[in-house]
């Protein structure tokens, strides 16, 4: 009960990239690369246990971002044409990749690290994999006939890597899709029908990752316009809750979120983020329990999982960890009432 785990990244050692850069160079290159990615997704497999977590997940190490680490093995995709343009509708801009062709996946893109996360850990594994409409948000488009169609190929692809990760051993595979609390109408027309077809024929379990962003300064100025009642998820929980996809990550601490949202999903695992990644200061246990306790007004126990709110990529890895033992310790201080 109250298994913990993560949204999925975590710092990168510095002899691998830039500590407290998004989208930070890699520091090797080559074979020496390759080979420091798979000790780096180790090293924080077994940091992750340390800290108590219960389901540990790759911590993204092996990826620049959590977008276009796996765009980075798709055909179709131009990384040398970049074009500038708006993404989280217009929130920020960014020089993104163009598609130019026919998208196709000429082989396995994560497997050498989740095969490495498998052989390090016998805790349960999760696997992060980007959403096909935050793909499509992330993307100059300059071969299909629109985002629809773009983000069902995505979708096809993601399936496909999805199928080869859950053959490793992944035993979770989450869908990270911010766009969903952005385009909450599109969402709902299109978007989970995209990750139906991505989780397509899976047997794992499936999870899907809705967050309000990294603690970055273009999503704490963007909060700031959300108003005191952040109500996105109210569009988008009812038609989740009826889809396939088994267990939703959402945002809890330190958030404007009404906490009775979560009660509109009435069947899924509800990962709960119990942990603010816009923030360096360390919760205490206590804090962490007391937003499980939060949570269980709405959720039953035996479906909440606590979590970090979204990824940590952007923080130093002695507060990233610091903030996964309070997960931990206060997971175990809420399952000693129960
Ligand atoms: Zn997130």
């Amino acid at each position: 009960m109250l298994e913990t785990t993560i949204a999925g990244s975590l710092p990168k050692p510095v002899w691998l990239a830039k500590p407290g850069v998004l989208w930070a160079p890699w520091a090797l290159e080559g074979e020496a690369l390759a080979v420091a990615k798979l000790d780096a997704t180790m090293l924080s497999v077994n940091e992750q246990e340390r800290c108590g977590i219960d389901i540990v997940s790759d911590g993204e190490q092996a990826r620049q971002h959590f977008v276009h680490g796996f765009l980075v093995g798709v055909e179709g995709v131009d990384f040398a044409r970049k074009k500038r343009i708006g993404i989280r509708n217009n929130r920020y801009e960014a020089d993104c990749p163009t598609v130019v062709s026919k998208l196709r996946r000429p082989g396995p893109v994560h497997s050498a690290e989740a095969r490495a996360a498998r052989a390090a850990t016998k805790h349960k594994l999760k696997f992060t994999l980007p959403g096909p409409m935050t793909i499509v948000d992330t993307l100059a488009n300059e071969h299909y006939r629109d985002k629809v169609d773009m983000a069902m190929a995505f979708a096809r692809l993601l399936n496909q890597e999805a199928r080869e990760l859950e053959a490793i051993g992944v035993d979770v595979i989450q869908f990270d899709e911010p766009a969903f609390n952005v385009y909450m109408d599109e969402a709902v027309q299109w978007g989970i029908d995209a990750l139906h077809l991505a989780t397509e024929g899976l047997r794992c379990a499936t999870a899907v990752h809705i967050c309000y962003g990294y603690g970055i300064e273009a999503n704490i100025k963007w909060k700031e316009t959300l108003g005191q009642s952040w109500r996105q998820y109210e569009q988008v929980f009812p038609a989740l809750d009826r889809s396939r996809i088994q267990q939703v990550s959402l945002e809890c601490a330190a958030s404007k979120v009404p906490l009775e949202l979560i009660g509109l999903l009435k069947t899924k695992q509800v990962l709960v983020g119990a942990i603010d990644v816009a923030s360096d200061a360390i919760e205490t246990p206590e804090q962490v329990a007391s937003t499980i306790r939060a949570a269980m007004k709405h959720v039953d126990a035996a479906r909440i999982m606590p979590c970090t709110n979204c990824g940590m990529a952007p923080m130093t890895r002695e507060t990233a960890y610091a903030k996964l033992r309070a997960l931990a310790e206060g997971a175990a201080l809420v399952r000693k009432e129960l």
